[in-house]
C-alpha cells in the first residue's frame, strides 16, 4: 500500500497544469497549486501517507457529508427529505437555474449548494454555536480529530463574498424550504465548508463511512448503518455534482469533493482496488485539480 501511494503521489503531484485551485473565494484563491498528498485508513484502522498528507486545507463541500449523517438522525428521513430530493442532476454545485424550473421548487439532492443549505437549516439546535458545535463534533467523531475547528479566513472570505449562495438561500426561503432565520443557516453553512482537515482526517472519515458509521480508529460507533447507507448512495450518485456519472463510470466508488481541494472516498471494494486507486487515488487527497 505505502509503495502504491508513493507511486500515486509521484506521478501524480507534477499534473498542476490539470486544474487550477478555486479562486472565486479569494482565500482558496491563495492554496498552494504544488500541494498533493494522499492518504488510505483501512477497516482495522491502519494507515498510510503520502505527500503533502498534513497538510491543512478546508473540507468545504465535503462538510456536505457530514450535515448529511446528522440531520437524519436529529430530524428523522422523512422529515430531511421531504424538503430535499435524492436525484442526480448534470448542474454545477451552486445552479440555482433548475430549482427555479422545477415546481415544487425542492432542492434536488443534500451534495450540490442548495440542498446543504436546506439540511443545515433543519438541525434542531437553537443559534449558530450550537448547530455549528454539533457539526463540529461529529466532524471530529468520523475523523478521530480532538476537535475540529473552523478556518475564520476562510469563514470571513466565504461569507463576505458568497452572493451565490445567499442568493440560494433567500430563494429557498421564498418558497418555504427553510426553517429557522436564514443569516443564521447560512452562517452555519459558512463556517461548516470552513472546517480544517488534511488528507490523513479525511481517509478516517472515509474508513469511518465505509465501516457503515464505526470509526476504525477508535471502534465507536458514530453514525447508524442505516443513515451511512443513505450517506454513500448520494456519495456515489451526487458527491461529485456534474462529474459523478464520469467519476463512477471511471472510479466506481462514492465520492465527496471539496473546492478546497480534497476527495473523499469510503471503498468497500475488495477486488480490482488497486487498479483503482492507480486511475484515480484512494482514500483522500489534496489536490491542485478541482472540480466544482
Ligand atoms: N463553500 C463552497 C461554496 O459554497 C463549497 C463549494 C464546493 O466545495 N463545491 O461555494
Amino acid at each position: 500500500m505505502q509503495q502504491l501511494l508513493d507511486q500515486i503521489v509521484k506521478e501524480c503531484a507534477p499534473l498542476s497544469e490539470a486544474g487550477h485551485v478555486a479562486d472565486y473565494i479569494p482565500e482558496l484563491a491563495k492554496a498552494n497549486p504544488k500541494s498533493f498528498g494522499a492518504a488510505v485508513t483501512d477497516k482495522n484502522g491502519k494507515q498510510w501517507a503520502s505527500g503533502d498528507a498534513d497538510e491543512t486545507f478546508c473540507l468545504e463541500s465535503i462538510a456536505k457529508v457530514v450535515s448529511l449523517a446528522l440531520a437524519p438522525q436529529l430530524r428523522g428521513f422523512d422529515d430531511v427529505f421531504d424538503r430535499v430530493g435524492r436525484s442526480a442532476i448534470a448542474d454545477p454545485f451552486n445552479s440555482i437555474m433548475r430549482l427555479e424550473m422545477d415546481s415544487p421548487h425542492r432542492s434536488h439532492n443534500p451534495m450540490i449548494n442548495s440542498g446543504a443549505i436546506v439540511v443545515v437549516s433543519l438541525l434542531p439546535q437553537e443559534g449558530v454555536g450550537a448547530k455549528i458545535g454539533a457539526v463540529l463534533e461529529l466532524c471530529a467523531a468520523l475523523s478521530v480529530q480532538k476537535t475540529a475547528d473552523v478556518v475564520e479566513r476562510v469563514y470571513l472570505s466565504e461569507k463576505f463574498t458568497s452572493d451565490r449562495n445567499r442568493a440560494l438561500a433567500y430563494f429557498l426561503r421564498s418558497v418555504g424550504s427553510l426553517e429557522g432565520d436564514v443569516e443564521d443557516t447560512l452562517d452555519v453553512y459558512f463556517r461548516m465548508c470552513s472546517i480544517g482537515t488534511t488528507a490523513k482526517q479525511l481517509s478516517v472519515l472515509g474508513a469511518t463511512l465505509a465501516c457503515d458509521g464505526r470509526n476504525p480508529l477508535t471502534g465507536r460507533d458514530v453514525v447508524s448503518p442505516t443513515v451511512v447507507r443513505t450517506v454513500r448512495a448520494l456519495m456515489m450518485t451526487c458527491g461529485m455534482y456534474d462529474g459523478s456519472g464520469e467519476f463512477a463510470v471511471d472510479v466506481g466508488i462514492p465520492a465527496k469533493s471539496g473546492v478546497g481541494g480534497g476527495i473523499d472516498t469510503p471503498s468497500r471494494a475488495g477486488r480490482g482496488w488497486q487498479s483503482t486507486a492507480r486511475r484515480w487515488t484512494s482514500g483522500a487527497t489534496r489536490s491542485p485539480a478541482w472540480r466544482p
